[in-house]
C-alpha cells in the first residue's frame, strides 16, 4: 500500500496495542516489539527437499507491547492478553517455574521436559511457551513480563500468523534479557519452538522471512545451507496482491505428509540426500524406477527449484514479462504434477490472469485452499480486486478476502512508543 497510509496503519496498530497495555496493567509498556507475517512469491513445496524460497514480508504485523513485572524469586511468568483470542494467559518461565523434567542438560530435554506443561495451557500459548523455552535453554535471563499482543495477520490464514507471534516474541525477549542472538538463529529458535511445543513440522521459510525480510526486497533462503540473499524488488508501481480463498480442504494435513515421502522416496530412487540434488534430466531418465506418481512430484520438485532461481534473476534484472511466465507455470506445475491445488485457486489464478496489469499469479502456501499471490500494477490494483471477487462470488457463491502490499521490514522492537 501506499507508505504514508502503510505508516498510519502501523501507528495505529502500535498505539492501539500500548493503550490495550495500559488498560490491562495500569502502566505503559516499555517496549513494542513487531514482527510481520509473510507471502511465498514462488519456490512453493521445495524447502523440505533443500531448495530455495522467494518470501517477502507483508505489511500485517504481530505487535507485543510489554513491560518487565517484579517477581518473587521462583515465581516468574510471562502475562500475555491476546487480541485476538479476548484472553490472558500466565505462561510460567524459569528453569524449573512449574515445568516438568530437568531443563539443566541439553536444549533438547529443556524443550521437552516444558513441552508437557504447556499442553496445560491453551493451545495458542504454545508458541509463546516455546519461544521462552528456548531463551532460557540458551542460558537467559528472562524476567517476568506482562504483555499484549495484537496482530493484523490473519490467524489461520496461510500468511504465517503462528511465525510472526514467535518472532515477535523473540524480538521483544532478545531485547529484555539483553540477549545477543544472531537473525537466523533466532528464526531458528522460534521454528524449533513450533516444532516442539505446538506440534507444528514446520519449515524454516516462515520465521526466516519474518526475521530477515527487508523493506521493498524479495528474500532468496536456501532451505538447506540458510544462505539468504536479499532481491531488490525496484518497481515502485508494483503491488502483491493476496487473495484468499477462503476454502480450507479438509484433505490438507495427510496429503503434506505424503508429499514428503514421495520426496524423500524420489531421493532415495535417484540416490541423492535430498531433491534438490537431483537434475531434471536424471528424474526423467528414473521415470520408470519412480512410477508415475513419484516420478511427477520430483518433476514439480526440480522444475520449481529451478523457476525460483530463475525469477529471482528475472527480478533482479526487472524481466518482469519472464517472472509472469515462471508463475504461471509454477501453478501449473502444482496444480499438475504436485496436486495441490483446488478448483478454487485454479480459479482465482485464471480469473487474475485474464485481467489487465497482472503480471504473474499462482497458488501460494500448502494448497488444497488458502491464498494466491498476484503482481499487479498498482494503477490496475482496484479494478482486479473488484472483477476477481465479483466473478469468483459469482462461480461459487463464496466471498475472497483480498488486500495488496509492498515486501516489508522484517521483525523491530522499539523502547518508547511514539506518541499520537
Ligand atoms: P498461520 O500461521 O498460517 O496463520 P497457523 O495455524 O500456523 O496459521 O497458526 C495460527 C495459530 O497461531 C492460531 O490458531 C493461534 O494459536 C496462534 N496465533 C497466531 N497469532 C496469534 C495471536 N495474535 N494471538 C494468539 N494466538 C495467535
Ligand atoms: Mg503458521
Amino acid at each position: 500500500m501506499d507508505r504514508i497510509v502503510h505508516d498510519g496503519m502501523m501507528n495505529d496498530q502500535r498505539q492501539r496495542t500500548c493503550a490495550e497495555f495500559e488498560r490491562r496493567f495500569d502502566r505503559p509498556p516499555e517496549w513494542v516489539a513487531i514482527a510481520p507475517g509473510r507471502v511465498n512469491l514462488i519456490g512453493e513445496h521445495v524447502d523440505y527437499c533443500g531448495g530455495s524460497v522467494l518470501p517477502m514480508a507483508i505489511e500485517r504485523y504481530t505487535m507485543i507491547a510489554a513491560a518487565p513485572r517484579p517477581a518473587a524469586a521462583g515465581s516468574a511468568s510471562g502475562r500475555v492478553f491476546s487480541t485476538a483470542v479476548g484472553a490472558t494467559a500466565e505462561i510460567p518461565i524459569g528453569p524449573t517455574g512449574g515445568t516438568a523434567g530437568d531443563p539443566g542438560g541439553d536444549p533438547a530435554g529443556a524443550m521437552a521436559g516444558a513441552m508437557a506443561v504447556s499442553t496445560g495451557l491453551p493451545g495458542w500459548t504454545h508458541y509463546l511457551h516455546g519461544v521462552i523455552a528456548g531463551f532460557l535453554a540458551r542460558g537467559a535471563a528472562v524476567p517476568a513480563f506482562d504483555a499484549v499482543v495484537d496482530s493484523t495477520v490473519p490467524l489461520g490464514g496461510g500468511l504465517s500468523s503462528s511465525a510472526s507471534l514467535e518472532v515477535a516474541l523473540a524480538t521483544l525477549l532478545a531485547a529484555v534479557s539483553d540477549t545477543r542472538i544472531e537473525p537466523l538463529d533466532l528464526a531458528l529458535l522460534c521454528q524449533r519452538a513450533e516444532h516442539d511445543f505446538a506440534g507444528v513440522p514446520c519449515g524454516v521459510m516462515d520465521q526466516c522471512a519474518s526475521v530477515l525480510c527487508t523493506a521493498d526486497h524479495l528474500l532468496l533462503l536456501d532451505c538447506r545451507s540458510l544462505t539468504a540473499t536479499q532481491v531488490p524488488f525496484a518497481r515502485e508501481d508494483l503491488l502483491v496482491l493476496v487473495t484468499n480463498s477462503n476454502v480450507r480442504h479438509a484433505l490438507n494435513d495427510g496429503e503434506y505428509g505424503r508429499r514428503r515421502s514421495d520426496c524423500e522416496q524420489a531421493a532415495r530412487v535417484l540416490a541423492v540426500p535430498l531433491l534438490r540434488d537431483a537434475t531434471l534430466a536424471q528424474v526423467e531418465a528414473a521415470r520408470e524406477a519412480l512410477g508415475p506418481r513419484v516420478h511427477a512430484r520430483a518433476r514439480h520438485v526440480v522444475t520449481e527449484i529451478d523457476r525460483t532461481r530463475r525469477a529471482a534473476d528475472a527480478i533482479a534484472a526487472g524481466r518482469w514479462a519472464e517472472l509472469g511466465l515462471l508463475m504461471a507455470e509454477s501453478h501449473a506445475s502444482l496444480r499438475d504434477d504436485y496436486e495441490v491445488s483446488c478448483p478454487e485457486l485454479d480459479l482465482l489464478v485464471d480469473l487474475a490472469a485474464a485481467e489487465r496489469g497482472v503480471i504473474g499469479t499462482r497458488m501460494t502456501g500448502g494448497g488444497f485452499g488458502g491464498c494466491t499471490v498476484t503482481l499487479v500494477e498498482a494503477a490496475h490494483a482496484q479494478a482486479v480486486m473488484d472483477r476477481v471477487a465479483q466473478e469468483y462470488r459469482r462461480h461459487t457463491g463464496r466471498e475472497c478476502t483480498m488486500f495488496t502490499t509492498r515486501p516489508a521490514q522484517g521483525a523491530m522492537i522499539q523502547t518508547t512508543p511514539r506518541p499520537a
